[in-house]
């Protein structure tokens, strides 16, 4: 039924690969935020040759935002033949450090048997270009849509996403009458279609405690103990109690159909910073991050009240234990109705170009859905994009190209449908 459409698309398998390695070469670390404007900048230009209206938008004053580390966003807007639906497509433009363990450049964008290579190529420099090779196509082929298209490229999505989507949501860019429809090409696999995330609570614990010289312990307390009698009762009750509670949310993997906790880090007595002997000290203090990741079918107060009850317990029962909380980040998991008109198009898309039914799946950790949901008040987004959400944020890092041409013949298909109903 698009046979030239998805034939032109083939014929760009070169330029998919090639925006891919472009967007790869700008090293976009997250954190401190490097190289953000040159990329949307570069993001910008290509847009705007191709008849894009392009803006950018500085987050000045957000969190993160400096003269250093400017937090530039980038929207581009075409317009179609007259009033109509807007179908958005937006990328985090940002990547995490390139780690450990690499045997290539992380930012040199390597191809190698069908991949391309590199840190963000399939977190997300691989789905943006996908998406905007999909559009592209559209233009050339020539149809004669109403409504609009949109791309944006957005920052800080791997730390929570406020000087990008969340940003920009509040200055009505994810709202109606807008944006009708959007599509986040994250990396959750050709053939899914991503219509929410389980619910994420940080928050960091501390221990009280007296400092006493370290060889006469008695006379002081220690804040490090007091933390192991915490932790201990993470790995007895806890942990065993999150395991059972499982979701109708069709999570992937597997694993995380379920309450999970990490412990994200701890610290506790003297600071690490120096090469010297450390001194015989009794800690006062110790504190840690708890990652608590949680299901629709449950209460938020409810998640944050069963770590208070074991922390309170513990007061009770261990002469001087003190603590205090601090919740440090929280959003509520989202959930897009399975047959919400983007879902459907999608999941349309994915039959038609791979001949094979359409998965909807839920991700196991947040990403800037969130934000469309609770600020910009949209229900109609998903995630859909190429590559494998496994190989995000690992080394050798990457994403196949034939994923990157097929993902975009259904982005392509699925944009025809949402503005044009059944005449696509
Ligand atoms: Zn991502």
């Amino acid at each position: 039924m698009h046979d030239e459409l998805f034939r032109r698309i083939e014929d760009k398998t070169d330029e998919v690969v090639a925006l891919t390695r472009e967007l790869i070469g700008f090293p976009t670390i997250n954190p401190p935020g490097e190289g953000y404007a040159p990329c949307a900048e570069f993001l910008g230009r290509r847009l705007e040759g191709r008849g894009f209206e392009v803006a950018y938008h500085r987050a000045e004053g957000v969190v993160g935002d400096s003269a250093r580390y400017p937090r530039t966003n980038v929207v581009a807007r075409f317009e179609g033949r007259g009033p109509g639906p807007c179908v958005h497509f937006n990328g985090h433009i940002d990547v995490v450090p390139p780690g450990r363990g690499w045997s290539m450049d992380p930012f040199a964008g390597e191809v190698r048997d069908g991949k391309v290579y590199g840190r963000g190529a399939c977190d997300m420099k691989g789905g943006i270009a996908a998406a905007v090779i999909a559009l592209e196509a559209i233009l050339e082929a020539g149809f004669d849509f109403p409504g609009a298209i949109e791309v944006s490229g957005t920052v800080d999505e791997e730390s929570g996403g406020f000087a990008g989507v969340a940003y920009l949501a509040e200055q009505g860019f994810f709202s109606r009458p807008r944006v009708d429809h959007v599509i986040i090409p994250e990396p959750l696999n050709v053939d899914r279609v991503c219509i929410g995330h389980r619910g994420v609570w940080w928050a960091e614990i501390e221990t009280k405690g007296r400092v006493a010289h370290g060889s006469m312990p008695f006379l002081g307390d220690c804040a490090v103990r007091h933390m192991g009698a915490f932790l201990e009762r993470i790995e007895r009750e806890l942990l065993p109690a999150l395991a059972q509670k499982r979701t109708k949310m069709p999570v992937v993997p597997e694993g995380a159909r379920q309450s999970t906790l990490n412990v994200n880090s701890i610290h506790g007595g003297l600071a690490e910073d120096f090469d010297g002997l450390p001194a015989p000290m009794v800690p006062d203090s110790c504190r840690m991050v708890i990652d608590r990741r949680y299901l629709i079918e449950e209460d938020p107060k409810e998640v944050k009240a069963e770590v208070v009850a074991i922390l309170d317990a513990l007061g009770r029962e261990r002469p001087g234990f003190a603590y205090d909380l601090r919740d440090v980040l929280e959003f509520a998991p989202t959930l897009t109705d399975a047959d919400a008109p983007v879902v459907r198009a999608v999941a349309a898309g994915i039959e038609e170009v791979l001949g094979r039914p359409a998965e909807r799946v839920v991700s196991p950790g947040t990403y800037d859905q969130k934000h469309v949901v609770r600020i910009g008040k949209l229900k109609d987004c998903i995630a859909y994009g190429p590559g494998i959400l496994d190989l995000a944020h690992q080394p050798d890092e990457y994403v196949a190209i034939d994923d990157m041409v097929a993902s975009a013949k259904v982005m392509a298909v699925a944009t025809l449908a949402l503005l044009m109903g059944a005449a696509a």
